[in-house]
């Protein structure tokens, strides 16, 4: 984390009375008085429903050595370390920017529709082999937390693993600014923040502005599965060096033989060296996500063996194709967001398990996604394959709209229809569920991951 003198903090954000400031020193950074660590600045940051300012002073009485404080505002604490600034936010993120330039670390940006998370982590995993890593923690990939994330890197950190999110666009292009990423990973793109952007060229535009403030000789890798970011990469005029992954035979990275099921995944990227890539995680689109992965650890020389033990060895963050048995029952708990491509790749991985008797998919509203959001639900309802599908639950009015479309194919007896989460519990504890897996799947606001609670409590 962050260690400076207050007069050197002062003075990379710009303040203009830095020398006034002591020469007491700072150690990292929090925005919030519940996590104050002795010796923090303090950021007073001012939401919807909170005014930052108005738990300064509880900062510096718990053990911050410092703080921000926008000018004008009232109230200020009568204290030697209050830096005054014009724009708290706008402080915090230079200085971001200006601490990853005094760092040098090599900054890998991440964004994408899906699959941000994950590539961090499984990045991460892989260049922490080879280098002194740093990775954002959990998702903290906005405005505030990027900034957070390449303060909480160490003097001696050689590689910072930076995940960026947005819902609007220019947000990532600000991010970007900040992190100055030596290089960037866009994952995927696809209708999340649909009803935010409006259409899905924007989509593609938005996760494009990472390209921008891409170091010179910056590499961007990305997933060439999505023909129209090859496409708007190719309008953009780009002309730094790139590599596109995937598993389409277009991608320089792709697998030659690759495997998912039930163990997870495998893939042989070469045939001179047949050994496989593998980890036991679920999904075909989470092997995706390892290929770019490689493809930006072997860009900085991670050797090949240490790739293949960091990706045997990555943990994903929760609730993300997290598979736990409960009694005789798997639960594939994928319950952390939810959008058609997310439920395409969760539904692919549900009919990829090769062991259990019988496949049960609980569906949830998807939220954000607009004016189409009734007709990709009724899209996704359609796709569904009575095939490898033994029971749909739907949960939520969007989700039912699933249903609806599923029935005519799966008979009114495989197609639960349920208001609420209760009513699916109650529809599941119905059923035999030794010898199963179930699919949890739904926007983040649902929670449908309780239900593998209430099905543990029941066995
Ligand atoms: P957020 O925008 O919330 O930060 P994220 O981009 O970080 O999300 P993850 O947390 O890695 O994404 O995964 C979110 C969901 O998307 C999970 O259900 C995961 O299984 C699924 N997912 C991950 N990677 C992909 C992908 N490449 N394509 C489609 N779905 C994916
Ligand atoms: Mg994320």
């Amino acid at each position: 984390m962050i260690r400076r003198t207050i007069r050197d903090i002062a003075a990379m954000i710009g303040a203009d009375h830095a020398t006034d400031l002591p020469e007491t020193s700072v150690q990292g950074v929090c925005t919030d008085t519940r996590t104050v660590t002795p010796g923090a600045l303090f950021v007073p940051i001012r939401g919807p429903r909170f005014n930052g300012h108005h738990y300064a002073a509880d900062a510096l009485a718990k053990g911050a050595a410092a703080a921000l404080w926008e000018k004008g505002e009232p109230g200020r604490p009568d204290h030697p370390a209050v830096i005054e600034v014009d724009d708290a936010l706008a402080a915090l993120q230079r200085l971001a920017r200006e601490y990853r330039r005094q760092i040098g670390a090599t900054v890998i940006g991440i964004t994408g529709s899906n699959g941000k998370t994950s590539t961090k982590d499984m990045l991460a995993a892989l260049l922490s082999t080879t280098f002194r890593t740093h990775k954002t923690n959990g998702n903290l990939n906005n405005h505030l937390g990027v900034p957070l994330t390449l303060l909480g890197m160490e003097e001696n950190t050689e590689m910072a693993v930076v995940e960026m999110g947005m819902s609007a666009l220019g947000e990532i292009a600000a991010l970007a600014t900040i992190a100055e990423p030596d290089a960037a990973i866009i994952t995927s793109v696809s209708e999340v923040h649909l009803g935010d952007l409006g259409t899905r060229e924007r989509i593609v535009q938005a996760k494009l502005e990472i390209v921008g403030p891409l170091r010179p000789g910056g590499l961007l890798a990305y997933c060439g599965d999505y023909p129209q970011l090859e496409e708007e990469i190719g309008r953009s005029g780009f002309r730094g060096k790139r590599i596109a992954y995937g598993v389409q035979p277009s991608n320089e990275l792709r697998p030659l033989h690759w495997r998912a099921d039930d163990s997870g995944f495998a893939f042989v990227l070469d045939e001179r060296e047949p050994d496989k890539f593998a980890a036991p995680i679920h999904g075909r689109h989470q092997m995706v996500n390892a290929l770019g992965a490689i493809a930006v650890a072997r860009h900085f020389g991670v050797p090949e063996q240490s790739i293949r033990e960091g990706l045997y060895g990555a943990a994903l963050s929760g609730l993300r194709n997290e598979v736990v048995r409960v009694g005789e029952c798997l639960i594939l708990n994928d319950a952390y967001k939810s959008n058609p491509a997310s439920v395409r790749a969760a539904l692919q991985t549900l009919y990829d398990f090769r062991k259990p008797k019988r496949k049960i998919a609980v569906l949830g509203d998807m939220v954000e996604l607009g004016e189409e959001s009734e007709q990709l639900h009724r899209d996704l309802g359609r796709e569904l394959d009575p095939g490898r599908i033994d029971l749909v639950v739907t949960v939520g009015a969007s989700a039912a709209r699933m249903g609806e479309e599923a029935v005519p194919r799966f008979g009114a007896d495989r197609v639960a229809i349920c208001a609420d989460k209760e009513q699916a519990i109650a529809r599941l504890l119905r059923e035999t569920l030794d010898d199963c897996v179930v699919l949890l799947k739904g926007s983040r606001v649902l929670g449908l991951e309780s239900i593998e609670q209430a099905l543990r409590d029941k066995g």
